[in-house]
């Protein structure tokens, strides 16, 4: 069993910061060479040159998952780069936190567009490359809310909840041209985005209702990540894997 990657090509959507930037590292560490994408370039090219002096490859590219041309020519321009794809994190992902009855239809289809659309336009466009060249393992980043709810957060419980199933029906369709396809549902993990929150007194209540006690940190997904990109996972499709210090449980 192995969990090295050396000579796949693997391509992390919203790789600018939190989750997305640590997958990146861990595959770049572990053999692959990573194309980053997502909206803020700049921050994509800062991360390439990190993984460079670590040693690995990484190439930035410009890619909004909500538009289909983007996807387009972000793909075309890093296949022409590193080559066609064996790996795919889908990761880019946002959330709208607003009482239900104050969700727009605007913040719906933000929120459905980026995380759900977003994933099976990017899957499609991925896995088109990985059918020619004879397979691959395209991972979806869903989340322990699409099984779970908290108040707040309708549209992206749907969201998650939505990936979920989009995850067992491309399993399904796409184990013949041996592409693999899983999930990764995270609970709460400490990035930039939700750090503020977690510090103050409702976040400090809800860390208690964690069984671990404690966040988890981008680093407690590497497992999960590195099982299901490499041969280790050879033999899981249409799988979740949860990573959330025992949240789900209560
Ligand atoms: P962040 O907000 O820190 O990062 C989100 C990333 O998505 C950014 O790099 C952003 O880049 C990118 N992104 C957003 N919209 C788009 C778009 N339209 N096109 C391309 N990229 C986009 O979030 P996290 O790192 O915390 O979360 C990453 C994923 O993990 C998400 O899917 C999230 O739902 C999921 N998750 C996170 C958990 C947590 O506790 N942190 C728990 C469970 C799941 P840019 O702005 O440059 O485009």
């Amino acid at each position: 069993m192995s969990f090295d990657l050396t000579g796949k090509v693997a391509l992390v959507t919203g790789a600018s910061q939190g989750l997305g930037s640590r997958f990146a590292e861990t595959l770049a560490a572990h053999g692959a060479s990573v194309v980053l994408a997502a909206r803020q370039k700049a921050k994509l090219e800062n991360l390439a040159a990190t993984i460079g002096e670590a040693g690995g490859t990484a190439f930035a590219v410009s890619m909004d998952v909500t538009d289909p041309a983007s996807i387009r020519e972000a793909l075309s321009a890093a296949a022409g780069e590193l080559g066609p794809l064996d790996i795919l994190v889908n990761n880019a992902g946002i959330a709208v936190q607003k009482p239900f009855l104050e969700m727009t239809p605007e913040d719906y289809d933000q929120v459905l567009d980026t995380n759900l659309k977003g994933c099976f336009l990017v899957a499609q466009a991925a896995a088109l490359q990985m059918k020619e060249k004879g397979g691959g393992s395209i991972i979806n980043i869903s989340s322990i809310l699409g099984t779970e709810v908290i108040g707040m957060l309708s549209t992206y419980c749907a969201s998650k909840g939505g990936l979920l199933q989009l995850n067992r029906a491309m399993a399904l369709e796409l184990t013949r041209f041996n592409i693999r396809v899983n999930a990764i549902a995270p609970g709460y993990i400490e990035t930039p985005i939700n750090s503020e929150f977690f510090q103050s007194q409702p976040g400090q209540q809800m860390i208690r209702t964690i069984p671990q006690r404690r966040l988890g940190q981008p680093h407690d997904l590497d497992g999960a990540l590195l099982l299901l990109a490499s041969d280790a996972g050879a033999y899981m499709t249409g799988s979740v894997v949860t990573v959330d210090g025992g949240f789900s449980l209560r």
